[in-house]
């Protein structure tokens, strides 16, 4: 069973990784953008309040990704393992994950944070809206989005550092070797799966 968190500030590559994570240890993404995202795109209620939060560049609120998480997790209850992809984003959401998986005594194995500096960070992100459109993928909002991550989310790593589950990966320089990295991360905590 392996229960991973990948971690870094937006434009750190959690989203490209997660694809390699999902095909290799055959894993269930869950990625609170991605539902987010959908949730927009069927224009439902819930996505049409996120959709303020997320343009603005601001967290959505946690009781609302939080049960959003506990949806998608119950109906897949039964997978071999979980990569969760942009969440937790604050101590609360890690909390309730971490009272969510204890129910089913299926812990967080790891957090693996990928770690890129800011500009890095940007360019990212400005080549990214190029390509993907997303509306937060502005310098503007951009900015905002990292005031979020260093005031909110950051701490989270700080709560799994205090449960040892916390491991830090370069993640500057061709995917593949960034993935061998974290695989590498993952292969020293077989003792502990
Ligand atoms: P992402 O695709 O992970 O970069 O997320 C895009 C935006 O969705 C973020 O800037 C937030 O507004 C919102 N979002 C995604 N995940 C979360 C989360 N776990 N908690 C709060 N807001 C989130």
């Amino acid at each position: 069973m392996l229960n991973l968190i990948l971690f870094g500030p937006p434009g750190a590559g959690k989203g490209t990784q997660s694809e390699n994570l999902i095909r290799k240890f055959n894993l269930v993404h869950l990625s609170t953008g991605d539902l987010l995202r959908s949730e927009i795109k069927n224009g439902t209620a819930l996505g049409l309040e996120a959709k303020r939060y997320m343009d603005e560049g601001v967290l959505v609120p946690d009781a609302v990704v939080i049960s959003m998480i506990e949806n998608k997790y119950n109906q897949n209850a039964e997978a071999g393992g979980f990569i969760f992809d942009g969440f937790p984003r604050t101590v609360a959401q890690a909390e309730a994950l971490d009272a969510m998986l204890g129910k089913h005594a299926k812990p967080i194995t790891c957090m693996i944070a990928l770690e890129v500096p800011n500009d890095e960070l940007l360019r990212r992100t400005l080549e990214r809206q190029k390509i993907a459109g997303r509306a937060d993928d502005n310098e503007e909002t951009f900015r905002k989005r990292m005031v979020e991550y260093e005031s909110k989310t950051r701490p989270v790593a700080e709560y799994y550092s205090a449960q040892e589950k916390f491991k830090s990966v370069q993640g500057v320089g061709e995917i593949d070797e960034i993935f061998a990295g974290i695989c590498t991360a993952i292969d020293a905590l077989k003792f502990k799966v």
